[in-house]
């Protein structure tokens, strides 16, 4: 697979990431959830079920794991800066992400799109992470 590498992360440094996409980032359409949370960061996430993703982080504790809503999805938010990062979910020790399109450097995506996961059931929406996030994810503390 030819992939695109791309690059971002919280705005002092804390925390950042680089990623592999089988497609350039300018075909990526950022899904724009409705929840209140993401509706206040103003986020829009994309991810590659095919590509990885790759975070490492620079001081653990300044890094907060916020939990919301249905409380399966941990939302990555560096506790210096405020910036909105990732988000991620864990099964069987596999960890699935999306990282937001805010936080992606110099990215040129395609037109976002609403999503609103808020209503699905769990189960289904646990489902639909494994099929579009990232599935190849390491997270370096
Ligand atoms: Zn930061």
């Amino acid at each position: 697979m030819k992939t695109h590498q791309s690059s971002g992360g919280c705005h002092c440094g804390n925390i950042s990431f680089a990623m592999e996409t089988g497609n350039p980032l300018s075909t990526h359409n950022p899904r724009a959830c409705d929840c209140t949370f993401c509706l206040k960061h103003g986020a829009a996430c994309v991810s590659d079920n095919l590509g990885n993703l790759d975070i490492p982080i620079r001081e653990n504790n300044d890094l907060a794991r916020y939990r919301q809503g249905s409380g399966h999805a941990e939302l990555l938010i560096c506790q210096i800066c405020g910036v909105l990062v990732a988000v991620c979910h864990s099964v069987q020790g596999r960890i699935y992400a999306a990282v937001n399109s805010r936080s992606v450097d110099n990215a040129h995506f395609g037109g976002e799109v609403t999503v609103s996961p808020q209503r699905l059931p769990a189960n289904d929406k646990i489902d639909r992470w494994q099929d579009i996030w990232f599935a190849d994810v390491r997270i370096r503390a």
